[in-house]
This record gives C-alpha cells, structure tokens and sequence, in this order.
C-alpha cells in the first residue's frame, strides 16, 4: 500500500507558463523519494498536485494504481499528510496544535493516537506540557520545536504517504539533524516524499530526482549521482 506513480505529469499555473513538463517517477510503498534541485523548479507544486490543491493539466497520477482525479478529497487527504516549510501554529496550547479538528486533544488522547500510528518516539520529542499556551502570550518555541508541532500535527494522521517539503530546511544544520534523526523511525512503512535543498539529509533515499524547470535532468541514488558529478 502507498505505490505512487507520476505518468507523464504535466502542469501549469496559466495556460502561457508551463511549470511540470512531463515527470515519470514511481515510488514503491514505504520508499522514500527524495526531490531536489532549485528554487522555482517546481518541486512544491509536484507536491500540491499529489495532495490535488491543484489537477493537473496533462498526464496523471496514480497511488496503488487509482488515479487520484477520481478518487474523492478526504480519503485522498486521509492518505496523505504534508509537513511544510513554515508553520504557522495557532494562539493555543500545543495540545490543541497538534491534535485541532480532534477539539484539542489531551495528553492521554495524543499518547494512545501516537502508539496507534507508532509516533510515540517522535512524540517523546516534543516541547514539555500539551497544555501549555504558545504564541505572543505563552510558551515562545524555537523554530526546531514549533516544527516538531507541525511533524506530529501530520503524523497523529497516520498517513501512509509523507510528504517532508522542505520540513526542516529553515532551521540550523544540527536541529535539522537532530530532527531528521527522530523522523527515520516515523517514515518506516510509510512511502516518503523529501522535498530538500540540503543533500545531506536525502542519503539515505532509495531514488532522488533532480527536477530543473520542470525537467528531470538527473536520477539515482546519492552515490550514484554524486559519481556522476
Ligand atoms: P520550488 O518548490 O522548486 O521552489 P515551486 O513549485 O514553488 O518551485 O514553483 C515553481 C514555479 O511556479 C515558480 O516559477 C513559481 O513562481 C510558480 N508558482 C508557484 N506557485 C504559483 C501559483 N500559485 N500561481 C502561479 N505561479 C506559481
Ligand atoms: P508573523 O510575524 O507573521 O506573526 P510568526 O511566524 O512570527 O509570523 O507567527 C505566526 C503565528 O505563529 C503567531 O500568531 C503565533 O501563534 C505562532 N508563533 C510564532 N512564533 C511562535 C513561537 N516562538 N512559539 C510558538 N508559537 C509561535
């Protein structure tokens, strides 16, 4: 479960610009994919069409073989969980950040939701105190654990497709380190999207994808990619 597949993807914002000019790409259930290359590649919009904030304009995609054109919102939005570059948490305590649309959800709800995804070591990171207020008034998080807020908001959905775009890359090397270190546990199982600027934190990645303009221009393994010059 979680094979996603890219056939010939194509995409544009306007009709004048194309953005995605025709990405094949599989990735097989629990693998991880990582994709990078620079800014303006197109690399968050391959993102958002997997999650259909927007259809795409040619081609398709396809997750355990369905086409996500015909596949209804919410159990695609079950299936995935995305992890943006910037959070923005709400005025409330971190109980109610990580578990809103659950009513703000206590400790032991968070506990018994995270040993039912197998987050519980991921949640054993977190900023002490689920009801501890955040914001201007409250608790004053760093960037590291604000983000960890946000990984666990994503993860308590116990998507089978993970989406990391960019998750950590605004923060310093040995936060992102130290997060990355927490995450590999969560990611197993799940099929992965990294979506990276740094390549150190994609080694370990079963395929990665350099995407320039909307082009793939290279492939392969970190090793492989880096014999290639
Ligand atoms: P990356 O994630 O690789 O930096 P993006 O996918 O964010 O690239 O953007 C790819 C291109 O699409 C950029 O030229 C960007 O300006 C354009 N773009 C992104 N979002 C929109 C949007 N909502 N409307 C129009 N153009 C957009
Ligand atoms: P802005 O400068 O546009 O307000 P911020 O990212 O600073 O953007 O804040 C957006 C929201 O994120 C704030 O309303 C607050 O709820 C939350 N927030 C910002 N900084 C922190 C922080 N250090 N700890 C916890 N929550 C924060």
């Amino acid at each position: 479960q979680g094979v996603v597949r890219f056939e010939d993807v194509h995409f544009a914002y306007d009709s004048k610009r194309p953005i995605l000019k025709g990405l094949d790409f599989e990735i097989a259930p629990g693998g991880t994919l990582a994709v990078v290359g620079p800014s303006g590649a197109g690399k968050s919009t391959l993102a958002r069409l997997l999650f259909r904030f927007y259809d795409v304009t040619g081609g398709r995609i396809l997750i355990d073989g369905q086409d996500i054109a015909k596949v209804t919102q919410n159990s695609l939005r079950g299936a995935i969980g995305i992890v943006p570059q910037d959070t923005v948490l709400f005025n409330d305590t971190i109980g109610y950040n990580i578990g809103y649309g659950r009513d703000g959800a206590t400790q032991a709800q968070i506990e018994s939701a995270a040993r039912g995804a197998s987050i519980h070591h991921f949640i054993e990171s977190l900023p002490e105190g689920y009801d501890a207020k955040v914001g201007e008034r409250g608790l004053k998080l760093s960037g590291g654990e604000k983000q960890r807020v946000a990984i666990a908001r994503t993860l308590l959905k116990d998507p089978p497709i993970l989406i990391l775009d960019e998750a950590t890359s605004a923060l310093d090397s040995h936060t992102e380190a130290d997060i990355q270190r927490t995450l590999k546990a969560v990611e197993r199982g799940r099929t992965t999207i990294v979506i990276a600027h740094r390549l150190s934190t994609i080694v370990d990645a079963d395929e990665i994808l350099v995407l320039e303009a909307g082009h793939i221009t290279e492939r392969g393994t970190h090793r492989q990619l880096l014999a290639a010059g």
